[in-house]
């Protein structure tokens, strides 16, 4: 809660004029049943028409300085509070970029949207509420108390005694609905993590004739989150009632005593007696609407508390600086071994490669075999449990200067929405049209990207739904293709295309990137073949490397992967 609320540092100011004006027009609001008593008991009592005249001007005057105090206080409250959202908006934003993987993976991609939408908005809400209550309880309260006894002491300790039994009313209903409010929050993380799995997958959820059973399971989340939000709401519900009940008993109380000492001691006046059920309504609301922000404020604790899950993560090291270094393109991994966090196997184990600069390389091996893994080594995001890996000798590369140097093809290809020259241009933002165009020739999909309409600047929707995977697959190595890096990296970048374009894409690389590093990480025989080195993975470990005539010969699962795929013929 409190680095939430030290977001509001930089508006200081403007929270202390917001405050102040609700002071202001608090005060205001008390004035006018005081100038209402003065206008029964003296100008009523005495008949004195001029005064009360002068008295509706005094009125008037007060109920427009209010009102002036109220917009401006309203104007500058909701303007803290947006400016406030947007600052918290942004650092969820830029944290969720820092994230390490294991952090990301704790939080869930539904969680981190939840936070930056829902919680921010519950937040905001309480904080506006907040904004103009906190100024208004104290003043109501004072004020409103002093000036009753001015009136007549007994009556305004009759109404001290009623204050209190509100404010135990609303905190009591309030710590029942605390729990409420944070289940169903945990809820709508829930749902829109299923959600965003039912959209993702809706084809095979309908392929497979299974919408009732997604629906039974988006259903069971969304009715506990509802169960929750209607007690919560039910409670809250109460909080009105059973105010008002107490209000209106205050005031029969206050008049009925008030009226007994009238006919015994002359005093208080029917003026007085009058302002002082106005001061009740006043403070009773002003109690009423504090109750609401103690109410509401567990839930956005609950809510800071997990935007606080957020722009508290330590998030990953990557922050150090870019270095402008440019990579010869020397790669070595000495017993390299990594384990995920949730996994009891290591993913790659004791792994040791030596890759020179410019000879083009290759990793085979079945799924699940690690080659993946061994890119994220590679590519600094994630940290090997033991052992080193070294750029051009030297391991202590930040790891933004590590990707800087490398051009990779993720096995998981992204689409941005856009056009497709957006795309591309990701690789390099000041590549011209020459070599925008040289890039799509190179990954095979020059011509159908000159094929479509709007050519380059074809838009693209989100996650390139509008393509098929061998089409996004070749926008992916065109986007890598693009930029100009020392080492290249393919993870599995070929599998959705036929073997003809593959050919002619592998040829094309061989010319275009002669002399440059590249990896390439394939399940397939054919696509390693003529590499200058293959290092053949399977579970992890590294099984055999070499040629591939030599592997022929020496490697009995490189063998077995060439005979499944060739049949057993000797190319
Ligand atoms: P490949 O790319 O060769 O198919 P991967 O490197 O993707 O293989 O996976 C190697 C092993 O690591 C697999 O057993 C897989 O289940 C496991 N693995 C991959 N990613 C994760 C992850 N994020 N968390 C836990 N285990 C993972
Ligand atoms: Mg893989």
């Amino acid at each position: 809660m409190k680095d939430i609320v030290s977001y509001l540092r930089p508006y200081r100011g403007k929270v202390v004029l917001a405050i102040a004006m609700v002071a202001v027009s608090t005060l205001c609001n008390l004035l006018l049943p005081t100038i209402m008593s003065s206008i029964v008991n003296t100008g009523v009592y005495g008949a004195d028409f001029p005064y009360i005249v002068r008295c509706c001007a005094a009125m008037l005057l007060v109920a427009l300085v209010g009102l002036g105090a109220v917009l401006l206080g309203a104007k500058t409250s909701s303007q803290v509070v947006a400016d406030f959202c947007a600052d918290l908006r942004r650092d969820i934003f830029q944290k969720v970029h820092t994230l390490t993987f294991e952090e990301f993976g704790a939080m869930g991609t539904a969680a981190l949207v939840t936070r930056s939408t829902h919680d921010i908005e519950t937040v905001s809400w309480v904080a506006s509420m907040l904004s103009g209550t906190v100024a208004t309880i104290p003043v109501l309260f004072l004020g409103g108390v002093l000036l009753a006894l001015r009136k007549d002491t007994v009556l305004s300790l009759l109404l001290l005694c009623f204050i209190p039994a509100l404010f135990v009313v609303v905190v009591l209903i309030g710590r029942r609905i605390d729990p409420l409010w944070k289940k169903s929050d945990d809820y709508t993380d829930r749902q829109n993590d299923i959600m965003r799995e039912r959209l993702w997958g809706i084809r095979v959820i309908r392929a497979f004739n299974k919408e009732p059973h997604e629906q039974e399971r988006l259903a069971d989340a969304t009715r506990v989150m509802a169960e929750n939000i209607i007690r919560a709401n039910v409670h809250m519900g109460a909080v009105a009632p059973l105010a008002l009940f107490i209000f209106n008993a205050a005031a029969v109380v206050i008049v009925w005593v008030g009226s007994a000492r009238m006919e015994m001691l002359g005093a208080p006046s029917a003026g007085d007696i009058f302002a002082i059920v106005q001061y009740i309504a006043l403070v009773m609301n002003g109690v009423l609407m504090a109750s609401f922000a103690i109410v509401m404020f567990p839930h956005a604790k609950v809510a800071a508390g997990r935007i606080a899950q957020v722009t508290n993560a330590k998030g990953s090291a990557d922050q150090a600086p870019e270095e402008e270094a440019v990579f010869r393109g020397d790669i070595d991994l000495e017993h390299v071994t990594f384990r995920y966090d949730d996994a009891d196997e290591p993913a790659v184990s004791d792994v040791t490669i030596h890759i020179r600069a410019g000879q083009k390389v290759s990793v085979i091996g079945g799924t699940g075999s690690g080659k993946s893994t061994l890119v994220q080594l590679l590519l600094a995001f994630r940290a090997p449990t033991q052992g080193t890996i070294r750029f051009d000798g030297r391991e202590d590369w930040s790891a933004r200067t590590i990707r800087r140097n490398i051009s990779a093809v993720l096995q998981k290809t992204a689409i941005y929405s856009g056009t497709i020259r957006d795309n591309l241009l990701m690789g390099d933002p000041g590549a011209g049209e020459e070599r925008l165009r040289e890039a799509a020739r190179i990954a095979q999909i020059s011509t159908f990207i000159e094929g479509l309409d709007q050519g380059y600047d074809h838009e693209l929707i989100q996650a390139g739904k509008n393509l098929s995977g061998g089409q996004k697959q070749r926008l992916n190595i065109a986007r890598a293709v693009l930029k100009n890096a020392p080492i290249y990296l393919f993870d599995d970048s070929f599998s959705a295309l036929d073997f003809l374009t593959e050919a002619r894409l592998r040829e094309e690389l061989n010319t275009g990137m002669a002399g440059r590093t590249r990896i390439i990480i394939t399940q397939r025989v054919t696509s390693a073949m003529d590499s200058d080195c293959i290092f053949v993975m399977d579970q992890g470990r590294l099984v055999g490397q070499g040629k591939h005539r030599e592997l022929l010969e020496s490697c009995p699962i490189y063998r077995e992967i060439y005979a499944s795929q060739t049949g057993g013929e000797q190319v």
